[in-house]
């Protein structure tokens, strides 16, 4: 089965009880048993749930992993993941990362001792001096970055990070297995904020972790139960509806960032776009490698800054200016002020997350209306 069938067909049985093409959502929190402890595999919901099952039987499958994990939101994975490690084990981590997975880290550093570095992906030999230092328990990475689509070579980061016994985690949020599956190019757990494209269409908040092995699974599965950051069964059901047209959905996306792309890379009043599907993208070789298309995110550095950025937003219909991304809508952000300032000013900008920097996630609207919003939005600035 190729992949866009699987999203239909594998790992989602039609239900047994009643033929419904949908799996059912079972709202109970708790469960039945015939004697103590005799149970049909469901005791509590936060254990398991029959609904998340089905999620999580898919989510597994999709990646290519052995065991899939739902969780309340894409932190609620992470911060679930990062109870794994013991205080003072050493964190490597992009330095082009979503605000809210750097404040996490950071939080970790000052609460528990954990070491997060950061470090620019795209160089495989910097993470391999950071990965050889002592302690090392973790390379996180984020590929395509965001909001800066830095890309990280995950085959050859793994195998660094395997000689040092580092556990290799990517958050594919902006891929999804659609376009890239981490797990076959060695990664050891797959991270997603399922708020994204997973669910896709802004309506849930939502994340998973997806292990490779059945013994990292275990682990996880006994810290999902310990920690409880679970999401409902009704979330977890809008996830499924939204995982099944996710093939559909990412080539209507893609159409729309690479004509936002075009008209973006065309104007004189553009510094920079970073988008992997465009000829002049610097890693272009690696997403054609790693990658099986380029995705829907799409930023921009505008050549006026700030002042340029505000005007550009200012009458646009089509792009909602708001934070997330992912969904069936256009949405456009400005991460200096909004998904990235937690981040301190001289951080961001010492790696590119300027004041003119602008985050386009291309909805699945007409790609020649969101090409003309653009080109009129850049007559104003
Ligand atoms: C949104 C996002 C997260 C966090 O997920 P939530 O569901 O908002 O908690 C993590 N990583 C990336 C890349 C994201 O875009």
């Amino acid at each position: 089965m190729r992949f866009d069938t699987r999203l239909l067909h594998d790992g989602l049985p039609t239900d047994t009880a009643t033929g419904g093409v949908n799996p059912p959502i079972v709202l109970s929190s708790t469960f039945a048993q015939s004697a103590p402890n005799k149970n049909r595999g469901y005791v509590y919901s936060r254990s398991a749930n029959p609904t998340r099952t089905q999620l999580e039987t898919l989510l597994a499958r999709l990646e290519g992993g052995a065991t899939g994990l739902a969780f309340s939101s894409g932190l609620g994975a992470l911060a679930t993941l990062l109870e794994h490690f013991p205080s003072g084990s050493r964190i490597v981590a992009g330095q082009d990362l979503y605000g809210g997975t750097w404040r996490l880290l950071e939080h970790h550093r000052r609460q528990f001792g954990i070491e997060p570095v950061y470090v620019d992906t795209r160089d495989a030999e910097g993470v391999g001096r950071e990965l050889a230092r002592a302690r090392t328990a973790m390379l996180y990475l984020e590929t395509p970055s965001n909001p800066l689509l830095q890309l990280a070579d995950i085959a050859a980061l793994t195998r660094l990070a395997h000689r040092r016994r580092a556990l290799v985690v990517v958050d594919n949020t902006f891929a999804t297995p659609a376009l890239q599956r981490p797990i076959e190019y060695g990664a050891d757990i797959v991270l997603h904020s399922t708020t994204k494209y997973l669910g896709g269409h802004s309506d849930i908040i939502g994340g998973a972790l997806v292990a490779r092995t059945p013994q990292i699974g275990e682990r996880l599965t006994w810290l999902q139960n310990a920690v409880g950051a679970v999401p409902s069964p009704v979330d977890c059901f809008l996830v499924i509806r939204g995982i099944r047209t996710l093939g559909v959905r990412m080539r209507a996306h893609q159409q729309g960032a690479r004509a936002v792309a075009e008209v973006l890379s065309g104007s004189r009043k553009v510094r920079a776009v970073h988008y992997p599907g465009l000829a002049e993208f610097p890693q272009r070789a690696l997403a054609r490698r790693q990658m099986s298309g380029a995705g829907g995110i799409v930023s921009s550095e505008l050549a006026g800054g700030r002042r340029a950025a505000l005007r550009f937003l200012k009458g646009l219909s089509l792009f909602t200016l708001a934070e997330s991304l992912g969904g069936v809508e256009s949405l456009v952000d400005h991460p200096a002020s909004m998904t990235h300032a937690s981040v301190p000013r001289r951080e961001r900008e010492a790696h590119g997350i300027t004041d003119g920097l602008l985050r386009f996630s291309c909805g699945i609207e007409d790609p020649a209306d969101l090409a003309e919003e653009v080109r009129a939005a850049l007559r104003r600035v």
